[in-house]
Protein backbone atom coordinates (compact mmCIF):
# COMPACT_ATOMS: atom_id res chain seq x y z
CA UNK A 1 0.00 0.00 0.00
CA UNK A 2 2.70 2.38 1.25
CA UNK A 3 5.18 1.40 -2.07
CA UNK A 4 2.22 1.46 -4.63
CA UNK A 5 1.57 5.10 -3.19
CA UNK A 6 5.19 6.14 -3.41
CA UNK A 7 5.50 4.98 -6.75
CA UNK A 8 2.12 7.42 -7.78
CA UNK A 9 3.51 9.66 -6.39
CA UNK A 10 6.99 9.58 -8.47
CA UNK A 11 4.63 9.11 -11.17
CA UNK A 12 2.67 12.20 -10.84
CA UNK A 13 5.76 14.40 -10.37
CA UNK A 14 7.59 13.24 -13.50
CA UNK A 15 4.18 13.58 -15.30
CA UNK A 16 3.92 17.24 -14.31
CA UNK A 17 8.27 17.29 -15.55
CA UNK A 18 9.16 17.44 -11.72
CA UNK A 19 11.91 15.35 -10.78
CA UNK A 20 10.78 12.70 -7.58
CA UNK A 21 13.28 14.08 -5.14
CA UNK A 22 12.76 13.09 -1.20
CA UNK A 23 11.93 16.10 -0.12
CA UNK A 24 8.95 16.17 -3.02
CA UNK A 25 7.91 12.44 -1.81
CA UNK A 26 8.05 13.28 1.66
CA UNK A 27 5.78 16.66 1.12
CA UNK A 28 2.96 14.47 -0.81
CA UNK A 29 3.31 11.62 1.85
CA UNK A 30 2.41 14.02 4.16
CA UNK A 31 -0.31 15.29 2.44
CA UNK A 32 -1.95 12.20 1.76
CA UNK A 33 -1.42 10.49 5.53
CA UNK A 34 -2.82 13.95 6.75
CA UNK A 35 -5.84 13.86 4.20
CA UNK A 36 -6.32 17.82 5.80
CA UNK A 37 -5.18 20.87 4.05
CA UNK A 38 -2.01 21.69 5.36
CA UNK A 39 0.31 24.91 5.91
CA UNK A 40 4.18 24.89 4.98
CA UNK A 41 3.97 25.35 9.13
CA UNK A 42 1.82 21.48 9.10
CA UNK A 43 4.42 20.28 7.01
CA UNK A 44 7.63 21.23 8.39
CA UNK A 45 6.15 20.05 11.64
CA UNK A 46 4.74 16.72 10.10
CA UNK A 47 8.32 16.13 8.32
CA UNK A 48 10.22 16.70 11.72
CA UNK A 49 13.72 14.40 11.58
CA UNK A 50 13.38 13.89 7.65
CA UNK A 51 15.61 16.82 6.98
CA UNK A 52 13.70 18.82 5.08
CA UNK A 53 13.47 22.44 6.16
CA UNK A 54 11.16 25.56 6.09
CA UNK A 55 12.91 26.77 2.99
CA UNK A 56 12.69 23.62 0.92
CA UNK A 57 8.86 23.15 2.36
CA UNK A 58 7.90 26.80 1.50
CA UNK A 59 10.03 26.32 -2.26
CA UNK A 60 8.31 22.92 -2.71
CA UNK A 61 4.69 23.69 -2.11
CA UNK A 62 4.88 26.36 -4.44
CA UNK A 63 6.42 24.14 -7.35
CA UNK A 64 3.87 21.90 -6.23
CA UNK A 65 1.13 23.91 -6.53
CA UNK A 66 2.73 25.52 -9.95
CA UNK A 67 2.39 22.22 -11.50
CA UNK A 68 -1.34 21.82 -10.45
CA UNK A 69 -0.74 18.94 -8.10
CA UNK A 70 -1.50 20.82 -5.02
CA UNK A 71 -3.82 23.23 -4.47
CA UNK A 72 -4.46 26.31 -2.67
CA UNK A 73 -7.34 26.33 -0.39
CA UNK A 74 -8.71 29.77 1.27
CA UNK A 75 -9.32 28.92 4.89
CA UNK A 76 -8.89 32.57 6.48
CA UNK A 77 -6.16 31.42 8.59
CA UNK A 78 -3.69 33.64 8.40
CA UNK A 79 -1.17 31.24 6.04
CA UNK A 80 -2.05 29.44 3.00
CA UNK A 81 -3.28 26.11 2.90
CA UNK A 82 -2.99 23.36 0.05
CA UNK A 83 -4.49 20.25 -0.45
CA UNK A 84 -4.37 17.62 -3.05
CA UNK A 85 -5.74 19.26 -6.46
CA UNK A 86 -6.79 15.99 -7.82
CA UNK A 87 -9.04 15.34 -4.73
CA UNK A 88 -12.17 17.84 -4.78
CA UNK A 89 -14.27 18.22 -1.68
CA UNK A 90 -14.85 21.50 0.15
CA UNK A 91 -14.23 22.38 4.04
CA UNK A 92 -16.49 23.33 6.83
CA UNK A 93 -14.12 25.75 9.28
CA UNK A 94 -15.09 26.44 12.98
CA UNK A 95 -14.46 30.27 13.38
CA UNK A 96 -14.12 29.45 16.76
CA UNK A 97 -11.35 26.98 17.18
CA UNK A 98 -10.19 26.44 13.56
CA UNK A 99 -11.18 23.14 13.45
CA UNK A 100 -11.63 21.63 9.38
CA UNK A 101 -13.94 19.17 8.55
CA UNK A 102 -13.99 18.01 4.39
CA UNK A 103 -17.73 17.71 3.01
CA UNK A 104 -18.19 16.41 -0.39
CA UNK A 105 -21.41 17.69 -1.76
CA UNK A 106 -20.48 19.61 -4.59
CA UNK A 107 -23.33 21.89 -6.80
CA UNK A 108 -20.67 24.01 -8.55
CA UNK A 109 -21.20 22.76 -11.72
CA UNK A 110 -25.05 24.11 -11.71
CA UNK A 111 -24.13 27.63 -9.94
CA UNK A 112 -21.43 27.93 -12.78
CA UNK A 113 -24.21 27.20 -15.34
CA UNK A 114 -26.52 29.58 -13.76
CA UNK A 115 -23.74 32.34 -13.23
CA UNK A 116 -22.78 31.93 -17.06
CA UNK A 117 -26.24 32.77 -18.09
CA UNK A 118 -26.29 35.66 -15.91
CA UNK A 119 -22.58 36.67 -17.30
CA UNK A 120 -22.06 39.37 -19.45
CA UNK A 121 -18.04 38.97 -20.15
CA UNK A 122 -17.67 35.65 -19.13
CA UNK A 123 -17.83 32.15 -21.33
CA UNK A 124 -16.41 29.42 -19.22
CA UNK A 125 -16.08 28.37 -15.51
CA UNK A 126 -12.44 26.40 -15.34
CA UNK A 127 -12.42 25.94 -10.92
CA UNK A 128 -13.90 26.85 -8.29
CA UNK A 129 -13.40 27.12 -4.33
CA UNK A 130 -16.20 26.83 -1.59
CA UNK A 131 -15.31 27.30 1.97
CA UNK A 132 -18.01 27.58 4.48
CA UNK A 133 -17.06 29.17 8.16
CA UNK A 134 -19.63 28.66 10.97
CA UNK A 135 -19.00 27.13 14.60
CA UNK A 136 -18.35 23.68 15.91
CA UNK A 137 -20.87 21.76 18.38
CA UNK A 138 -18.52 22.64 20.84
CA UNK A 139 -17.53 26.24 20.67
CA UNK A 140 -21.43 27.32 19.80
CA UNK A 141 -22.27 25.41 23.16
CA UNK A 142 -19.38 28.11 24.73
ZN1 LIG B 1 -14.72 25.07 17.22
ZN1 LIG C 1 -16.74 21.66 -5.78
Amino acid sequence: MILSMKTDFASMLRKAGLKATPARLSILAAFSKKHLPLSADDVTAALKGKKVDAVTVYRTLASLEKSSILKRVDLRKGSAHFEMADDHHHHIVCKGCGDIEDFELCNAEAVSRQALKESKRFSEIQEHSLELFGLCKSCAKS
